[in-house]
């Protein structure tokens, strides 16, 4: 099939890779002509592990192109995916839906021949009856038909998750537009996916659905994990205690500094407006993202505990920056609220990460950034693991002990036993449980 992918960013760039992998032609549009022009030198804009070959050997293949020609790729498609941008609308938490009803115009004043026309991009329920007005108007005589499918992979993990999902969620009514979808997936469904055909509405509530019921179980824990500190219990083997019951499951539920990245935060935010605008509340998705956003910054007060509570011109080591290891991506990482509490108290902050310093850059002005874990804790008074790269998860504990002012190590992600970190002469501090000595 020909395949136009709207925006070519995380969704749209590894969507659009993996279906020419499957063998459809494909070709990645976006309106930043810096990452088309990267792309088209073989120069990758995010880091995303196994991008580059795939991207490389579909181009090679001549089933992968770019360009900034929205209306020539889409005259020439079967399928159109919009996978733009749907971040929250400053002010007031709701969708910006801005890029996705730009996008539809765009796509409406090129359709040339009959076509699905797919919303990938995470947008409230209704948008897709929008994107077809918009169509309507714009292409009165265009034949299309606008389906909800929404994206669930993970960055870090997003090559495989897209080949081998857990299902394929299709919203759609109509049965020619159903069977194109089909014709889209089937080497996907060859793998065992499911497709989940629904209506369209109830296609972008479940996307809403699942990222909310995902940011529950993470701050569910780590609420727990507070308690754990306060009654002397060990999260970690709460979390196995309970994650071995099938009927809970054990993903999600590893205490931490809270949830960000680029899609938790803004679309439980936007969840809750939904639920608003129809006077339908969801009390519990209100209280996780109060606590999830309290947590962040109460990671901050952590730390400068555990430099006695005073912070001023102390010198602090943050490891780990992205919002999870694996990916460059910077949006709402946590690491962002605990440097400003940690500047807001007049620590000196460095930090390091293997891949998204770049990204870090611009929002950390104040950060010294250093060239490897062992630089950054040269002369500090505390280490703090933010993000659980693999490269941090084998630090040589002694070296930076002896390197370090202070001998203090707060491990936000539970990575090292207390044990070894005690042992090899430094304070140690997890999330929800104590020192075993
Ligand atoms: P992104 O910001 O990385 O990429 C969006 C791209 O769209 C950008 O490159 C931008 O230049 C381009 N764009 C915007 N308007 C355009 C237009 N009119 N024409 C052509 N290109 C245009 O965003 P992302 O992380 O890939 O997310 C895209 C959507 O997928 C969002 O709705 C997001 O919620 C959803 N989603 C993201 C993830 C994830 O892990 N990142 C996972 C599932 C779903």
């Amino acid at each position: 099939m020909r395949i136009a992918m709207i925006g070519t960013g995380y969704v749209g760039l590894v969507s659009g890779a993996c279906f020419s992998d499957f063998g459809h032609d494909v070709v990645c549009v976006d309106k930043d002509d810096s990452k088309i022009a990267a792309l088209e030198g073989g120069v990758m804009p995010i880091f995303e592990p196994g991008l580059a070959q795939l991207v490389e050997r579909n181009v090679r293949g001549d089933r992968l192109s770019f360009t900034t020609d929205l209306a020539a790729a889409v005259a020439e498609a079967e399928a159109i995916f919009i996978a733009v941008g749907t971040p929250s609308r400053r002010g007031d938490g709701h969708a910006d839906l801005s890029h996705v009803f730009a996008a539809t115009r765009e796509i409406a004043e090129a359709l040339k021949r009959p076509a699905v026309v797919v919303t990938k991009s995470t947008v409230p329920v209704g948008t897709g009856d929008e994107v077809e007005r918009i169509i309507r108007e714009t292409a009165p005589q265009a034949k299309a038909w606008v389906v909800s499918n929404p994206e669930f992979l993970r960055e870090g993990a997003a090559i495989e998750d897209f080949k081998r999902p857990d299902r394929i969620v299709l919203g759609t009514e109509e049965e020619e537009a159903a069977e194109m979808m089909r014709e889209v997936y089937r080497p996907l469904y060859l793998n065992r996916a499911p497709l989940l055909f629904t209506s369209r509405r109830t296609a972008e509530l479940i996307k809403y659905a699942a990222n909310a019921f995902l940011a529950t179980k993470i701050t569910f824990i780590n609420e727990i994990a507070d308690l754990c500190e306060c009654v002397g219990a060990d999260v970690q083997d709460v979390s196995r205690g309970i994650g071995l019951d099938n009927r809970i499951g054990s993903k999600f539920l590893h205490a931490g500094p809270g949830y960000g990245g680029s899609c938790f935060p803004k679309d439980t935010l936007a969840l809750l407006k939904t639920a608003e605008d129809h006077q339908a509340p969801l009390r519990i998705v209100e209280s996780v993202v109060k606590v999830n956003d309290a947590r962040k910054r109460a990671m901050g007060r952590k730390i400068i505990q555990a430099l006695g509570g005073e912070a001023r011109g102390r010198t602090i080591a943050l490891l780990g920056l992205t919002f999870k290891p694996n990916t460059d991506d910077m949006r709402d990482a946590p690491s962002l609220s605990i440097v400003q509490a940690l500047q807001d108290a007049g620590a000196k902050v460095r930090g390091y990460d293997p891949e998204g310093m770049e990204q870090a850059r611009p929002l950390m002005p104040d950060v010294e950034f250093c060239d490897s874990p062992y630089q950054a804790a040269e002369g500090a008074d505390a280490v703090v693991l933010v993000t659980e790269w693999d490269v941090l998860r084998a630090l040589d504990l002694q070296r930076l002990a002896i390197s370090m002012a202070q001998p203090n190590f707060v491990d936000l992600r539970n990575v090292y036993p207390p044990e070894d970190v005690l042992a090899a002469g430094l304070k140690w501090y997890g999330v929800g449980r104590m020192a075993r000595s």
